[in-house]
């Protein structure tokens, strides 16, 4: 897998990015949704104009509809998109966050190559193996089924890297803070490699699924349960972008 470069980002924003898929992944969940792109912060692959913004996160709030936040999206031709989880009034005051668990092969300990610590000292921070991959797919899985016993509305998104699980539960949205900080410490505490602050909310974005993964040329699709086992981005056409003969 590889960084994909500006002309393809924008090939893949022009004739691939489905905003119909986007309406049906988020239903009645679209209104006043936020979004975000960031353009260059790990790939330094940016369009120069914004060479002053590479590194922001730049949120997109003020559209039409979603082939107007298509067109935001390809002015900034940016190497990850994102949406804001929580859940805002007209007065744009948050009234809740969706519930979302981010497992991430690079905080998998690997029986191979180790940890991220270690992985660092050899220059591989970002980079990880088959074994990490298949090791975060059944954590995945799991996860899934422990979280169906307390939840009904789950989705599960393919990241371009590893999974993110979403909780779509009307009481998901209501948890306080410090229970999600509670459900963010047990996750882990029971081995899954997830990244605590995106299920404890101090970071809100999650990436949006149909995008463009520019880190690893890779698009971001929602997956069935029943799928997960056998789902490999290496083949799987639905996440192999045209430009890579997807
Ligand atoms: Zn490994």
């Amino acid at each position: 897998m590889r960084y994909s470069t500006l002309e393809e980002r924008k090939r893949f924003y022009t004739e691939e990015f489905d905003t119909k898929k986007v309406s049906d992944w988020f239903g009645r969940r679209i209104d006043r949704v936020k979004f975000a792109v960031i353009i260059g912060r790990h790939t330094k692959i940016f369009p120069e104009k914004y060479r002053e913004d590479l590194e922001t996160t730049i949120i997109i709030d003020g559209y039409r509809d979603l082939n107007d936040v298509r067109e935001q999206i390809m002015e900034f031709l940016p190497e990850s998109a994102y949406y804001d989880r929580n859940v805002y009034n007209k007065n744009d005051c948050r009234m809740g966050q969706e519930l979302a668990f981010d497992l991430d092969p690079e905080n998998v300990i690997c029986p191979i190559h180790g940890g991220l610590a270690e992985k660092m000292e050899r220059g591989q921070g970002l980079s990880f193996c088959n074994l990490e991959f298949n090791i975060v797919r059944d954590q995945a899985a799991r996860l899934y089924e422990n979280l169906e016993k307390e939840f009904c509305q789950l989705g599960i998104v393919y990241s371009g890297r590893g999974f993110h699980i979403h909780v779509f539960d009307e009481e998901a949205y209501e948890l306080s803070e410090k229970k999600r900080r509670q459900i963010a410490r047990s996750t882990k505490k029971k081995g899954f490699a997830i990244d605590e602050w995106i299920t404890a909310g101090e970071m809100r974005l999650i990436r949006l699924p149909f995008s463009l993964h520019s880190l690893v040329s890779r698009i971001v699709i929602p997956l069935d349960k029943i799928e997960l086992e056998h789902f490999d981005p290496v083949s799987d056409e639905r996440c192999i972008p045209k430009f890579l003969g997807g």
